[in-house]
């Protein structure tokens, strides 16, 4: 039987390190643990959220007040199977990269950059190096309190950094269809995205990855915040990072409010200079209030 913890903190599981407790914890191991966690959260009127590697994830400070899941077991295995990497939603993706490498398929290497699972890319439909999960995804099995669905990328609504999934809706499994290559060519391949990823971004610090997502402007939100002078910039324990302006690093102590108050600093800067409203690429859980522009 499922077990559901109490006051589990989340900050552990956060690549940031920062968030209070969940109400609600659970661990579901297979589909049917599952359903079984998610008609719990039905019958107690409690909201349900699923983090993956919260790489990409700000947690409230004051925790989350609902069912924060974390799939394990079963549904965080991965195989390969012909050309489709078949893995669970909270499958790491360096995980499946390594399968896929092993087995000789090729088209998965982009997500050598990504430090999240298959269903949080599915979450946001993560992308790097020109492909996305949008390209590769054959199907995702997504499972609510009111039944599960096989969806298409395009039943998925995937576009850039973004799908229509609402919280309470989990990936459970994915299917990628990937194609034939030396796994040789693809180790060249990965270690040629690596170097391009540590030549310009924070990649030994503790950060939720890019904060804003690229305006239609021909500055992008690094380049932007980096005109706007915010490298560096510190507000108690997180500080845009030095190296590239759209990273907030854990500078040792932070809180989820430091995060957010540098969040809006950066968006208040970006507008009065350039007229861009800079919209967030990092989700949040619980009552993470980002403050309005004022214009
Ligand atoms: C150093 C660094 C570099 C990064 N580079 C990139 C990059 O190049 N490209 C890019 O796209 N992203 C990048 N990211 C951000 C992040 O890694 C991706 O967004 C990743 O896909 C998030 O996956 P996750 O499993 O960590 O999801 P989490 O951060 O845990 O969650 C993100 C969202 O997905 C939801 N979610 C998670 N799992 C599930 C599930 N199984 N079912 C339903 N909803 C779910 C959560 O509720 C939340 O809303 C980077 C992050 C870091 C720290």
């Amino acid at each position: 039987m499922l077990k559901i913890e109490q006051g589990v903190e989340l900050a552990r599981f956060t690549t940031l390190g920062t968030g209070g407790p969940a109400r609600a914890f659970a661990r579901p191991e297979s589909v049917e643990e599952l359903e079984e966690a998610l008609h719990f959260a039905r019958d107690q009127g409690l909201e349900v959220a699923t983090v993956g590697l919260g790489s990409n994830l700000l947690v409230a400070d004051d925790g989350v007040d609902g069912l924060v899941l974390k799939l394990a077991g079963d549904l965080a295995q991965s195989e390969v199977v012909g050309e489709l990497l078949i893995a669970g939603g909270g499958a790491a993706n360096a995980v499946c990269l390594h399968r896929t490498r092993a087995a000789g398929l090729g088209g998965f290497e982009f997500a050598c950059a990504i430090p999240g699972t298959t269903g949080g890319g599915v979450w946001m439909n993560a992308g790097a190096y020109g492909s996305d999960w949008a390209a590769i995804l054959e199907r995702a099995l997504v499972v609510a309190a009111d039944g599960s669905a096989w969806r298409t990328a395009e039943e998925l609504g995937l576009s850039y950094r973004h799908s229509e999934l609402r919280h309470g809706q989990v990936v459970a499994r994915v299917e990628f269809r990937l194609t034939p290559k030396p796994a040789d060519e693809i180790k060249v391949t990965i270690a040629d995205l690596q170097a391009q990823r540590k030549a310009a971004q924070p990649t030994n610090k503790r950060t939720y990855g890019s904060v804003f997502k690229n305006p239609e402007h021909e500055l992008s939100a690094g380049r932007m915040l980096e005109a706007c002078g915010l490298k560096g910039h510190r507000i108690g324990g997180a500080q845009i990072s030095p190296r590239h302006a759209n990273f907030i690093e854990n500078a040792g102590d932070a809180r989820s409010a430091d995060a957010v108050a540098l969040m809006a600093e950066a968006r208040r800067r970006a507008y009065d200079e350039y007229g861009v409203e800079l919209e967030h690429e990092v989700e949040f859980l619980g009552a993470v209030d980002l403050p309005a522009l004022t214009k």
